[in-house]
């Protein structure tokens, strides 16, 4: 088996390399996974394979994958392409309630996902967020409080082994009164301060700067592309990070929808340095399934609907489909994974050629030397 390296590696090597790591999540797996690896494999990438709490956990999420399961997967792309450059992530370990049960349960999900072979986690307690707090350190204590313990619990059932770690501060997608609420350099800097001083040091930070998760819509239901990304506030997060001698650096959620000529020419590589794809990569399949699998396609299409049309009145179908189609890869996992080679084959070239593009624009070509050199 091709097993993932740490993702501390990955990040400490590339901080300051003019370069963003793609972080993948193939949810819908096969022919997916092999494409980016045969792509990262060309171009002499590192990249990142990822997954939420959301969508695989032990009793499966909306995809139906326990984290063995995903991870097996990927392995298994990794080995049949021979590639080495990769970390295994595990994405929005989320908390909403920092309760203790919540805790104790969230634990139990990062044992599955070490047992499983995940080398990097992100750690995802930025709902735990106080208006009442006096300052900026009181409003973030109950995030510094159980990112800390979580932390500390990874660090121990690692056993020693290294890690990497990503926390995350300011709600992604988040609005308010005033539209998308993001992140500022001051909260970014007490929030991992404070985690520094309890002894723990992650190497990539989400913040909320104007990026939504998955597909966007226009008023009408029509899909369009994303733009809403802040890259001058990304930047003086990043500035002021630097300044405070933190060794941290950005991971940039919710990238789907994002042209690629932007991301290549406004994305400030070295201060983002991870770059999280999801969406893309499953709007890419259900798209290749309209020509090549239109009985599924269609089960998928009024499954989704029936489902989600009473939940979203007022909502054009393509917005309702396009934001729920998610939860109907677990409905149809069985014969999502039984789809003929000739559609896994196209799913691959596809995703291979679509991966090329993300690697050009995230300057990543060459990262996977580096990263090698220091193992
Ligand atoms: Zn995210």
């Amino acid at each position: 088996m091709n097993e993932p390296i740490p993702g501390n590696v990955l990040f400490e090597s590339l901080r300051d390399k003019d370069a963003i790591i793609l972080a993948s999540n193939a949810r819908i797996t096969a022919g997916v996974a092999e494409g980016i690896f045969r792509a990262a494999n060309d171009l002499d990438s590192a990249v990142i394979f990822e997954i939420a709490r959301s969508e695989c956990n032990v009793n499966g999420g909306y995809t139906g994958m326990v984290p063995s399961e995903y991870a097996e997967a990927i392995m298994g792309a990794a080995e049949e392409i021979g590639f080495d450059v990769w970390a295994l992530h595990a994405d929005h370990i989320t908390l909403k309630k920092g309760t203790p049960e919540d805790i104790a349960e969230t634990g139990k999900l990062i044992d599955a996902q070490i047992d499983a072979g995940f080398t990097s986690f992100a750690i995802d307690a930025s709902y735990l967020f106080d208006h009442q707090g006096g300052n900026l350190r009181e409003e973030l204590a109950q995030n510094i409080d159980v990112t800390t313990e979580l932390a500390k619990h990874i660090e121990s059932q690692m056993r020693g082994k290294p890690f990497g770690l990503e926390v995350e501060v300011g709600e992604i997608g988040k609005k308010d009164a005033h539209g998308q609420v993001v992140t500022t350099p001051e909260e970014a800097v007490t929030f991992v301060k404070a985690l520094n001083e309890n002894d723990v040091f992650p190497q990539v930070l989400a913040i909320a700067n104007g990026a939504s998760h998955g597909n966007v819509y226009d008023e009408h239901g029509n899909m369009i592309e994303q733009v809403s990304i802040d890259i001058l506030q990304t930047k003086a997060v990043a500035r002021a990070l630097r300044e405070n001698h933190l060794d941290v650096r950005i991971a940039q959620h919710g990238i789907t929808g994002t042209p690629r000529e932007l991301i290549r020419s406004v994305f400030p590589r070295g201060d983002i340095i991870k770059g999280n794809v999801a969406t893309f990569w499953q709007n890419l399949v259900l798209d290749l399934y309209k020509v090549y699998q239109p009985e599924l396609y269609g089960d998928i299409h009024d499954w989704t609907l029936e489902e989600y049309r009473p939940k979203n009145p007022g909502m054009a179908d393509n917005e309702v489909f396009g934001k729920n189609v998610k939860y109907a890869i677990r409905q149809f996992r069985e014969r999502i994974n039984d789809v003929d080679e000739e559609t896994v084959d196209a799913i691959e070239a596809l995703s291979y050629g679509e991966a090329l593009v993300f690697l050009k624009a995230f300057g990543s070509k060459g990262t996977a030397s580096i990263v090698r050199k220091t193992l």
